[in-house]
């Protein structure tokens, strides 16, 4: 296979199958009623999102024109599970190229929306809020990191008062939505 028919078979729907069961028609409509996507539908596939877009230049698999496609044919669940979404670096080169003035990038913003709606969160971000909570930093920091601190006569990292955290945070959606799907990170368990 070419390199460019390998890029085709990722960025076209021709070579996928669709399932009519996988159709949700009314899907458009939802997503025209939303701030951010409201003209999504005057999309003709041109590609220059995609083509201008840097990460889909680093990646094999984001393509911002085909999340658009999708949605389109309102193959509402593949857009939605699909890893790739949460690669947008939301840099907006797509909003200001794309010749329909599509906002593309906040079409991006509106699928990550409903993916945190339907409980469509991956677990690194999970992993992060959970992190986030615990100590206040947005990983775990080793505890070789911490030791190799004390070797070099660093200072303690800073403590955060994840409590006050907990307040802020408790109330958005993120939050709710990661509880409300059972899959409690250990830092919010509180
Ligand atoms: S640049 Fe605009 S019209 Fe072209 S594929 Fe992307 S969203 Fe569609
Ligand atoms: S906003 Fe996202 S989709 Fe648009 S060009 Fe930047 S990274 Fe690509």
């Amino acid at each position: 296979m070419t390199e460019s028919s390998n890029i085709c078979s990722q960025t076209c729907l021709e070579n996928q199958s669709i399932k009519t069961s996988e159709i949700d028609s009314q899907f458009k409509y939802e997503l025209v009623k939303l701030s951010g996507s409201e003209n999504f539908l005057k999309c003709f596939q041109c590609g220059t999102c995609t083509s201008d877009c840097p990460i889909a230049r680093y990646s094999d698999n984001y393509r911002p024109r085909t999340l658009i496609r999708m949605a389109t044919l309102g193959l509402k669940n593949r857009v939605l599970n699909n890893d790739t979404l949460w690669l947008c670096a939301a840099c907006f080169k797509c909003s200001d190229r794309c010749p329909q003035g599509i906002e593309v990038a906040s079409v991006i913003r509106v699928f990550r929306n409903l993916a945190i709606d339907t409980g469509c969160i991956p677990q690194v971000f999970k992993d992060q809020i959970g992190a986030i909570f615990d100590s206040g930093y947005a990983y775990k920091i080793p505890e070789s990191r911490i030791k190799k601190r004390e070797t070099q006569n660093l200072p303690p990292l800073p403590k955060c008062n994840t409590e006050n955290l907990y307040r802020l945070l408790k109330n958005t959606k993120m939050f709710k939505k990661i509880q409300l799907y059972g899959e409690v990170p250990n830092g919010l368990k509180q």
